[in-house]
């Protein structure tokens, strides 16, 4: 018997970490501790702390747009950035960082925005300046999951 794969996945509303199932349809999946949605289909607006936490204690790829209100491609990009939340849903974690009221924006080297950037298991794999469409953000994570996941066929 195969045990139940399950992911660590860190609820932004109170800073918990939760195991969710894989084969869990992500709308569904609520903090153990305050019962908030965990949002993985969402694209989660973070401060530096909760950032942070969430790099270190997420198992596997978390995408960051780092963007700013005064920044026109960021705003434009904002609708793709939350449809591609919903496709890559439990594929990725898709998050948000508002480089006017962040100093790790520049810890991470972004020097212009909209910055996309890939982590998996916290650390950079890969990176990408200005705007991006859902369907390139889409096909470029997924052309990194499938370097340590078994695929879904
Ligand atoms: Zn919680």
């Amino acid at each position: 018997m195969a045990a139940a794969v399950s992911r660590r996945v860190v609820c932004t509303s109170c800073g918990a970490v939760n195991r969710v199932p894989d084969d869990k349809p992500a709308p569904a999946a609520n903090c153990g501790r305050c019962s908030a949605s965990l949002g993985l289909d969402k694209a989660v607006e973070l401060d530096d702390a909760m950032l942070r936490k969430v790099l270190q204690k997420t198992t596997g790829l978390v995408l960051l747009d780092v963007w700013a209100p005064w920044c026109g491609p960021c705003r434009a990009m904002a609708p793709h950035f939350t449809s591609a939340a919903k496709a890559l849903a439990g594929e990725a974690r898709l998050a948000k960082l508002n480089a006017d009221h962040s100093q790790m924006a520049s810890e991470l080297g972004v020097s212009g925005i909209p910055a996309l950037i890939l982590f998996r298991e916290g650390r950079i794999i890969d990176r990408k300046a200005g705007l991006m469409s859902a369907d390139l953000l889409i096909q470029w994570v997924r052309g990194h999951a499938h370097l340590t996941t078994t695929p879904k066929f």
